[in-house]
């Protein structure tokens, strides 16, 4: 943040949310779009459907912002009371929106089909000190007050609803509305050194930062994201593009890309470019890595298609993995997962091929091969090679951490 800044507050609203039975997504995107065109948030809160205490939030959240945006709360069920409490806080009175009602009549009649209940009749219902936000998306209207110079935006809870309404309304107001000088961002993302690690070599280079010019550490399982920031219009684009160079040739042992790519973005465009092709066989990681690459738009282009190939007859009987290899190295071995590669590769009859086998825990160790203990192979037509890896936590993590660094041993392979 610095003198620039329009200052925002969060508040979601939902039982749901303090016992974390729904996790609250809405603040981080919001929060991430209004950081995009210059706004920065100061605060997050979350809190029940208590009358008294969204009361109360909401006096303090506008004592904290000129902006405050809430989701949540609006829905048809009695436990929704914010837009009962809305219509006090801001002393207007109930009033149907022409509009909105158009909207639910047409969701339930057309769409769904279903005969409208008095309850949905009522998400048409808005205070009448409101302006209404119309939401293309679902029923419940967005309400958009303002109170003592300080503007208040209720928006639906459901992520798609509340999305859809500051992309297509709040945020394009927000721009005609206030002078917003957008946030400049250049980000890296490294791989194979710790945050620490790249802390201290970059100890002179931060100390010679300028101060409207800031560096974030953002780790992610193995990989750190370097990202520097600039709010100030008097430093110009060259400046902050010399200082981006500047931490690329610091980091240029450990640089994965000079963009805001994740390292499955970042294979993805290499495997395009170069017009090659990909599978991939997995034990221990059980899809998740090829999880990662479908989820990437665009990713049949390169990516042909993975197994997995759990348990030792499935490695056996889908990959051609010989038996007496498994039988004598075990199944989480460097002779197992490059006989995996190798499989798959053939049979998907790809470029190249990854494999993973480990022992992910908590059960399984043995003195020789600890819980965490991976091994991991990569497998073209020319070359089959392959690593092991030690983690030491949980089975989640670890299965995070091993599909982060095979892909950052494809990657290093491929690239
Ligand atoms: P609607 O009128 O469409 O029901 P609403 O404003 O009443 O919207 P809620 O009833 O609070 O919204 O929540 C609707 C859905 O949105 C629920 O599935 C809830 O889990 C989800 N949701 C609510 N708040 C959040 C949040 N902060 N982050 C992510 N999801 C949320």
């Amino acid at each position: 943040m610095n003198d620039n800044s329009i200052l925002a507050s969060i508040i979601t609203i939902g039982d749901e949310l303090l016992i974390g039975q729904t996790i609250d997504t809405n603040s981080a995107w919001i929060a991430t779009e209004l950081n995009k065109v210059g706004i920065h948030v100061k605060r997050r809160v979350a809190v029940g459907d208590v009358w008294d205490d969204i009361w109360q939030t909401l006096e303090e959240e506008g004592e904290q912002a000129p902006i405050v945006l809430i989701t949540g709360g609006l829905g048809p069920t009695s436990d929704d009371i914010t837009k009962p409490l809305l219509c006090q806080f801001f002393e207007g009175e109930l009033i149907v929106d022409k509009q909105a009602l158009e909207n639910v009549k047409n969701i339930f009649e057309k769409l769904l089909n279903r005969p409208l209940l008095e309850r949905n009749l009522k998400q048409a219902e808005v205070p009448s000190t409101c302006q209404v936000i119309q939401n293309k998306r679902g029923t419940a209207p967005g309400m958009w007050f303002e109170k003592h110079g300080t503007i208040y935006i209720s928006m639906p809870g459901v992520p798609h609803e509340m999305k859809g309404m500051m992309m297509d309304y709040v945020i394009p107001a927000f721009k005609r509305q206030f002078n917003l000088v957008p946030i400049q961002h250049r980000t890296l993302l490294t791989a194979g050194i710790g945050e620490s690690f790249l802390a201290d070599l970059l100890i002179q280079f931060e100390e010679n930062l300028p101060s409207s010019i800031k560096l974030a550490y953002l780790p992610n399982y193995g990989m750190v994201r370097l990202r520097l920031s600039c709010q100030n219009p008097l430093v110009s684009i060259e400046e902050l593009n010399n200082m981006f160079a500047n931490l690329k040739e610091l980091v240029k042992d450990y640089l994965v890309i000079d963009e805001d790519l994740s390292l499955q973005e970042t294979i993805a465009r290499i495997l395009i470019q170069q017009k090659k092709t990909l599978a991939i066989a997995e034990s221990c990681t059980g899809g998740y890595i090829s999880h990662l690459i479908t989820a990437i738009p665009g990713s049949s282009a390169f990516f042909k298609g993975g197994i997995i190939s759990y348990a030792n007859e499935a490695k056996i009987d889908t990959l051609d993995v010989p038996e007496d290899i498994i039988a004598q190295f075990g199944a989480v071995s460097l002779e197992t997962v490059e006989k995996m590669a190798e499989g798959i590769r053939l049979k998907m009859k790809t470029d190249f091929a990854l494999a993973t086998s480990g022992i992910m825990g908590p059960g399984g160790g043995t003195d020789t091969k600890p819980v965490g203990f991976v091994c991991i192979a990569f497998s073209s037509e020319f070359k089959t090679e392959s690593t092991t890896l030690q983690f030491r936590f949980d089975r989640q993590r670890n299965i995070e951490l091993t599909a982060a660094h095979s892909l950052n041993f494809l990657r290093k392979k491929v690239g």
